[in-house]
């Protein structure tokens, strides 16, 4: 079943997420929810259970057609510096120039609760970075400084005020249209 993609505000993603004891039936179906719903985003890459409200450290992907999952990840070693645009289904339109580490190394548990080791670079190392500040209640805006910070949150709100007006006036026109008005 997909679920609707939890947004800044929403307390959930300030919430660190508890580790998986037990990969069993409850957490297939949470998986599956999670690509019904990254699929229904159209644009997203990856997503972690907090942003559909659940609070378990699971985080899915989809690179190349090819849809994955991981449980209880952790970057174990990081190296290297990448600079790149990041952006969010919670933060919908907003992209954030951002410096990370540029290659990763992740550890958790497949689907079968087996432990695995996944070494990625660059766009994926990203994604995994990304997804498991999710799992610690952390948004790209409190990676930022203060500064830019505000500046980001700023522009966010413009940008949503902006989209609820788009929304409003299509909603208007037809209305308008009926009236002999437009
Ligand atoms: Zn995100």
């Amino acid at each position: 079943m997909s679920h609707k993609i939890r947004t800044y505000g929403d307390p959930v993603l300030k919430t660190p997420a508890s580790p998986v004891s037990d990969v069993d039936g409850k957490i297939i179906r949470l998986v599956d929810d999670m690509f019904e719903t990254l699929i229904d985003s159209g644009n997203g890459i990856a997503l972690a259970a907090p942003q559909i409200g659940v609070q378990k450290q699971v985080v899915v992907w989809d690179l190349d057609e090819d849809p994955l999952a991981i449980i209880n990840p952790e970057v174990v070693e990081s190296d290297g510096e990448w600079v790149y645009d990041e952006g969010c289904l919670s933060i919908p339109g907003l992209y954030v120039e951002m410096l990370r580490p540029k290659q990763v190394l992740v550890r958790g548990l497949d689907l079968n609760g087996n432990l695995i080791e996944i070494e990625a670079d660059e766009l994926e190392a990203r994604m995994f970075q990304h997804e498991i500040d999710h799992l610690n209640g952390v948004l790209m805006f409190d990676r930022l400084t203060r500064e830019r910070r505000k500046e980001a949150i700023t522009e966010y709100r413009r940008m949503q005020e902006e989209a609820a007006q788009a929304d409003a006036q299509t909603t208007r026109e037809p209305l308008l249209g009926r009236l002999g008005l437009s």
